[in-house]
């Protein structure tokens, strides 16, 4: 099969009290799964079977609705996973502390439109930092499992992900139930910034 649940580099409990172990277990080996699986069902036998995924998400309008959603779901959930972390919270590091201050006056700052975009999106989506054109951080939410690799996504907010924030309600309804605030709060414990300045130098 060309797509793979990831593993974890640290068990589903690793993250309490801040997501809990159910929801993690749930979350990471039957939602991403399904994604997985059923993106592996729309790919094999066609033209974007071995192709990374990011590359078929730069490019997914022409793909159907399945690899958009399932792509997007296997994508959006490994880059999560990543960002994550038991050592996590503390403070941006490196050139990617550097870019929120200039992007984003300071820390607090981003923190808190970040924190208000995902305490009020409506519905299932994600909130995203993304390098856009020449290096630009921005801050965007996308509906459903889309992400700013994807072409159908407004021009505005296309670019290459580095920090996403998973606002649908199965990332948090076990423990948190209707307080999304408290589970978007408890998530600033969780950043894995190293990983986040990875994927920003990366993405330069
Ligand atoms: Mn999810």
């Amino acid at each position: 099969m060309p797509f793979e649940l990831p593993v974890l580099t640290y068990a589903h409990h690793a993250l309490e009290p801040f997501i809990d172990a159910k929801t993690m277990e749930l979350h990471h080996t039957k939602h991403h799964q399904g994604y997985v699986s059923n993106l592996n069902k729309a790919v094999t036998g066609t033209v974007l079977e071995g192709m990374p995924i990011a590359t078929i998400l730069n490019n997914v309008s022409q793909h159907g609705v399945a690899v958009r959603n399932h792509g997007g779901g296997h994508y959006n959930h490994t880059l999560f996973w990543s960002i994550l972390s038991p050592q996590g919270g503390a403070l941006p590091l490196g050139m990617v502390a550097s870019a929120i201050d200039q992007y984003f006056g300071s820390f607090d700052q981003f923190k808190e439109a970040f924190t208000v975009m995902a305490t009020t999106w409506f519905g299932s989506g994600w909130v995203w930092l993304y390098v856009g054109d020449r290096g630009k951080l921005g801050l965007c939410a996308t509906p459903n499992q889309d992400n700013p690799l994807m072409d159908v996504v407004p021009a505005e907010y296309r670019g290459i992900p580095i920090l996403g924030l998973d606002v649908w309600e199965h990332a948090y309804y076990l423990h948190y139930q209707h307080r999304r605030p408290e589970y978007v709060a408890a998530f600033w414990h969780l950043v894995n910034w190293t990983e986040v300045e990875r994927r920003f130098q990366q993405a330069l």
